[in-house]
């Protein structure tokens, strides 16, 4: 009797267990804070089941809720990866790399750099709200571009990209994994972050990822959710032409208030593309009009500054 039970146990046990073994070996484990601009923190499985982790939270909730998963794993942490220096990734980092001692630090060096720099100074903005976050950790190594590091036979390269969505960005390449790590270069379904006025650069380093990568390998996003970089980098390309389109139709000279963008110009674009590319939100911690504004002022800017003359056909 007790052998049929354990039999029927076990059998259920394995019916259970089958879709577990099926499932990809690269399984990644994954923390999302909650609240406005959800922002992801992603880690891996080395075979010797030690974790690498990439970015570190917005706040110090956020990444105390992101220690405890990692806890929760039982593993340890053997590096952490910054993919870039804005504060819903970094906030955190003093914070988790204090959790995990033993974890080596990298980022990309002028990542790094900003970081101990914050030249924009919205790393300390994001500190001063965030009581209990500590100062960031020291960098156990910076990574020029294409330079790897091999953690526990995982081999991890970095892909500086330059500036572009942020100062400093780069995208993590796991050969073995087939896995992207894009930070925020690639990311779907969230307002991105434009103010820094480089949608340009940002359309070229998704072509030069695009040289650089499969484009079936399975990419994690800074906010939403992973997809292939050909699906994610084309959400992007797409978001990024349609609003310098939208923007350089409102500058027109024959728009509403010639080369001003009206109040009636940013929302009515803001509209369209919430509608077209199916927006939840931003990705920034603030009113969503509110980062609609610095977006669309900054490409104003970009467009005017950047490319005297574009003004796009009717
Ligand atoms: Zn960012």
């Amino acid at each position: 009797m007790h052998d049929l039970v354990r039999a029927t146990v076990l059998g259920l046990a394995l019916a259970v267990a089958t879709p577990a073994i099926a499932a990809p070996a690269t399984a990644e484990g994954r923390y999302t804070s909650s609240g406005e601009g959800p922002v992801n923190s992603w880690w891996v499985e080395t075979p010797h089941g030690q974790l690498i982790l990439f970015d570190a939270q917005r706040d110090t909730s956020n990444a105390n809720q992101l220690i405890a998963a990692l806890q929760a794993t039982g593993k340890p942490v053997a590096a952490i990866f910054v993919t870039h220096p804005h504060p819903d990734h970094v906030t955190g980092l003093g914070l988790v790399a204090a959790a995990f001692p033993q974890a080596a630090v990298y980022a990309s060096a002028p990542t790094a750099a900003e970081i101990g720099g914050d030249t924009q100074g919205l790393l300390k903005l994001a500190a001063d709200a965030s009581p209990g976050a500590l100062p960031p950790p020291h960098f156990t190594r910076v990574l020029r571009d294409n330079e790897a590091v091999a953690v526990d036979g995982i081999e991890v390269r970095a892909l500086v990209l330059g500036d572009g969505e942020s100062v400093g960005v780069a995208a993590f390449w796991l050969p073995k994994m087939k896995l992207l790590v894009s930070g925020d270069v690639a990311t779907t379904g969230y307002v991105p972050w434009l103010a820094e006025a480089r949608t340009r650069e940002w359309l070229v380093q998704l072509d030069d990822l695009k040289g650089r990568v499969p484009s079936g390998a399975r990419t994690l996003p800074g906010h939403g959710e992973p997809g292939s970089y050909a699906k994610l980098s084309s959400w992007m390309r797409g978001y990024l032409q349609a609003v310098r389109r939208e923007v350089g139709a409102a500058q027109r000279p024959k728009s509403p208030e010639g080369d001003k963008v009206t109040e009636a110009e940013r929302n009515a674009i803001a509209a369209n593309l919430t509608k077209r590319f199916r927006t939840s939100g931003g990705v920034a911690a603030l009113p969503i009009e509110r980062l609609w504004k610095l977006n669309i002022d900054a490409v104003a800017r970009e467009l005017t500054d950047g490319l005297k003359g574009y003004l796009p056909e009717k």
